[in-house]
């Protein structure tokens, strides 16, 4: 890359918390010039979430969909300093983000734990939060010890030894035949589109790979996904919510409505299950691999700003923003993403469209100040003026630098569009509700698997990713998954 424009006392400082969807497709498109861009997270890569479920048992490698944060930044015009680090607190008086440092292995190893781990006060002039959320609990007992999540590239990658695990530990002489079942009972809670996914890609597992290499798992190895509504994806059209089921008998796995996980132990999920005659029935279900996928929750940084900022005190699920993002309550500052509570979804799409609503902002925001310091400063030649002839051409370009400020300043609120849902629901079938100028197509099937795989893999992040993630298809096409465990 060509030398970069290096940061500047003139130039505003803007801080972007996080490198999830919303910020780095704030930072892709944001002229660097124009900013001290400083990016906080604790996760220096970007994560091409679509394609996570498909980590879980090895169709992709996890490295094949994750992007250095590097990769964008030295590419920028303008000097972007990146920080791994977490924002712990705002001052919103005094301006600065206190962060952080992440822990690493080698600081646990040498015995210095949290000694290591160094804070900082970043000062900001303007600052963009998008920090993503957390998963959601709902506070029941015995989830976050026993269950696995989903979320980032470390979830799919413990869900992956814990799928072999639980199968190598089923296979021991030892194991009687009860333990058995209840070691290769996988059960994924949360029929949102993480759940039915990952469902998808795990019964893929056991037919394409694991009855081949196993065969003596295969009377016992079973997939159940529960749900608490009645039907399972229910963002989708209901043509495609019946398509899903149906596939879903097919491949085997198991659906389980209307049930409500309540509790769970290292063995078993304890669910109330409403019968046909809509009674309440208590079930324990015992499970070898939980994987928990029951949506958002949010972050302690968003929930801290939600209680320190006035504004903030009737919102729930993540920051209320204007329809110019701006964090409500605040001044100079943005909130995009999953972190934030606003009338659309929280998913990918948004995220990535609000960044990119904020990267035009902030462009017209610093040439704005541009043209106003420009006005000024002919205002000021203009007044000391001597020729007449010089001050009048002095005033006609003051004229016509108002009326571009003015155009300039002409701000639109951010409108979302939706380009519609896309699934894969296992068995070479994906299901799709897209939108097509005011109407709605929806289709389910092998096509429009071929469509799924067509638009995510030109929708992942660089040509890099994109001939990972072909190699990997291509790999286990022709070999199969890998069965060892890491
Ligand atoms: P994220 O992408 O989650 O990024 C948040 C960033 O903030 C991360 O870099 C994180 O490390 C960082 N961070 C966290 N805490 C802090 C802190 N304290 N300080 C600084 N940084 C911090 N959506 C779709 O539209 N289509 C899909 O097909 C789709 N598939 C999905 C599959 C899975 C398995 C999952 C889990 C989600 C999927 N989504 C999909 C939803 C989508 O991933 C999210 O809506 C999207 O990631 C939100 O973007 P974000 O930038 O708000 O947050
Ligand atoms: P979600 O919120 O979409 O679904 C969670 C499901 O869990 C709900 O149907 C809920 O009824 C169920 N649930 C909650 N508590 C339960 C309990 N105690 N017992 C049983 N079921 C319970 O969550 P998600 O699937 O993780 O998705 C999160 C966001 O990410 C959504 O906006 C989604 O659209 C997006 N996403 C999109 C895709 C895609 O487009 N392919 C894939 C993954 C995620």
């Amino acid at each position: 890359p060509a030398e970069q424009v290096a940061p500047g006392p003139d130039k505003k400082t803007l801080v972007i918390l996080g490198t999830g969807w919303g910020s780095v497709s704030l930072l892709k498109r944001i002229d660097s010039t124009l900013y001290n861009v400083i990016v906080i997270s604790p996760r220096n890569f970007f994560l091409f979430t679509p394609l996570l479920p498909s980590c879980t048992t090895g169709t992709i490698e996890s490295r094949s969909i994750m992007e250095p944060i590097r990769s964008i930044t030295r590419h920028k015009e303008g000097i972007v300093q990146y920080i791994e680090a977490e924002a712990k607190d705002i001052d919103m008086n005094r301006r600065v983000v206190t962060v952080e440092s992440v822990k690493h292995d080698d600081d646990i190893a040498n015995g210095e734990g949290p000694l290591s781990i160094r804070t900082a006060e970043i000062p900001f002039d303007y600052l963009v939060v998008g920090v993503g959320a957390q998963n959601t609990t709902f506070g029941i007992p015995g989830v976050e010890q026993y269950g696995c999540f989903l979320k980032e590239i470390t979830d799919a990658q413990k869900i992956r030894q814990r799928i072999m695990d639980r199968i190598e530990q089923a296979m021991l002489p030892s194991t009687t035949p009860e333990e058995r079942k209840r070691l290769l009972h996988m059960v994924v809670v949360g029929g949102g589109p993480t759940g039915v996914e990952f469902a998808g890609e795990l019964q893929d597992f056991f037919e394409d790979d694991l009855k081949k290499w196993i065969p003596s798992i295969a009377d016992d190895f079973k997939v159940t996904l529960v749900e608490a509504l009645p039907n399972v994806l229910p963002m989708f059209s209901k043509q495609l919510i019946e398509y899903t089921e149906k596939i879903f008998s097919q491949e085997k796995i198991t659906v389980m409505t209307k049930t409500m996980v309540k509790n769970v132990t290292e063995s078993t999920i304890e669910a109330d299950v409403t019968t046909p005659s809509g009674e309440r029935e208590r079930q324990v279900i015992p499970y070898g691999l939980l994987v928990w996928a029951t949506g958002n929750a949010a972050r302690p940084l968003t929930r801290k700003l939600m209680s320190s900022i006035p504004a903030q005190k009737d919102s729930r699920r993540g920051l209320a923003v204007n329809e110019f993002l701006v964090v409500n309550g605040t001044d100079g500052v943005w909130g995009l993403g999953d972190c934030t509570a606003t009338k659309y979804a929280p998913t990918a799409q948004v995220a990535a469209q609000q960044g990119l609503y904020l990267a035009r902002l902030f462009n017209q925001l610093a040439k704005t100040e541009m043209i106003e310091q420009e006005i000024k400063d002919l205002e000021a030649l203009a007044h000391h003026a001597v020729d007449e002839s010089d001050r009048r051409a002095l005033d006609s370009k003051i004229d016509n630098r108002t009326r571009v400020l003015r155009r300039n300043k002409m701000l639109m609120p951010f409108e979302y569009s939706h380009q519609g849902s896309l699934a894969y629901i296992g068995m070479d079938r994906a299901v799709a509700d897209l939108a097509f100028g005011e109407g709605n197509y929806s289709s389910g099937g092998s096509l429009t698997y071929i469509f799924w795989r067509s638009a995510y893999l030109s929708m992942v992040f660089s040509s890099r990713n994109r001939l990972l993630v072909l190699v990997d298809w291509l790999k286990v096409k022709l070999f199969g998954r890998d069965v060892s465990r890491e």
